[in-house]
C-alpha cells in the first residue's frame, strides 16, 4: 500500500486513516480531487491526477462540464480513474478562502460529505481524499481538521448501510499530514 499511515480511528465501525503519501498512488476503489468549477485539471492535485492517471479523466471532465455546466462548491462529480488504480475519481469543489465569513466551512464540510455520497453511491468500499482546499485555495488547514471530522463521523452516522469501509486522508505534504494527524479527533 502507498503512504504511511500516521494515525487511525475507528469511526462508527469504520477505519479512517491519516496518510501521508501520494494519492495519485492510492489502491483503493476511489480518489477524491480537489477540483475546481470547470473541471480544468492544471494545478495542484487536480494536476497530479491527470498526469498519472491519464487525459481521458479530463476528457470525461470536460463532457460532464458540457452537459451539466459548471459544478458548483460543494459538489461532487464521478469519472473514471483512467490508468488510475483507483476505479473513478470523484471531482469535488472545495471552497476559495475569503476570510472565513462568507460560508467557507459549510462548504468545505458538503465537499467531503458529498464526496462520500458519491462513494457510497457507487457502492465503494475504500476512498482516498486529499486535504480539500487547503492548497491553492487556501483554506486554513488547522481550521479544515474538526471539519473533516465532522462531516465523515455525520456520515456514518447517517449511512450506517454504507459500503464504505475505509476512508484515507492522504497528502503529499508532510507539514499537512502531521496538522492531520495531531488535530483530528473523532
Ligand atoms: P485546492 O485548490 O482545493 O486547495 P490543491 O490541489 O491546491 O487543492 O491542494 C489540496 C491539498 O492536496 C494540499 O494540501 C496539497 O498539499 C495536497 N496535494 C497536492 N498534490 C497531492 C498529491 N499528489 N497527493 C496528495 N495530496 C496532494
Amino acid at each position: 500500500m502507498n503512504g504511511e499511515v500516521l494515525k487511525e480511528f475507528d469511526m462508527e465501525g469504520r477505519k479512517v486513516q491519516i496518510v501521508l503519501g501520494d494519492i495519485t498512488l492510492e489502491e483503493v476503489d476511489a480518489i477524491v480531487n480537489a477540483a475546481n468549477s470547470h473541471l480544468k485539471h492544471g494545478g495542484g492535485v487536480a494536476g497530479a491526477i491527470v498526469r498519472r492517471g491519464g487525459f481521458e479523466i479530463q476528457e470525461e471532465s470536460d463532457e460532464i462540464v458540457r452537459e451539466r455546466g459548471p459544478v458548483r462548491t460543494g459538489e461532487a462529480v464521478v469519472t473514471s480513474g483512467g490508468k488510475l488504480k483507483a476505479k473513478y475519481v470523484i471531482h469535488t469543489v472545495g471552497p476559495v478562502w475569503r476570510g472565513g465569513n462568507h460560508g467557507e466551512d459549510k462548504l468545505l464540510y458538503r465537499a467531503v460529505y458529498n464526496s462520500l455520497l458519491k462513494a457510497h453511491e457507487l457502492g465503494v468500499e475504500s476512498i482516498s481524499m486529499p486535504a480539500i482546499s487547503t492548497g491553492i485555495y487556501g483554506f486554513p488547514k488547522e481550521r479544515a481538521v474538526p471539519i473533516f471530522a465532522r462531516a465523515i463521523a455525520d456520515f456514518f452516522r447517517e449511512h450506517g448501510d454504507s459500503s464504505i469501509r475505509i476512508v484515507r486522508i492522504c497528502n503529499i505534504d508532510p507539514v499537512t499530514a502531521k496538522i492531520f494527524a495531531e488535530k483530528f479527533k473523532i
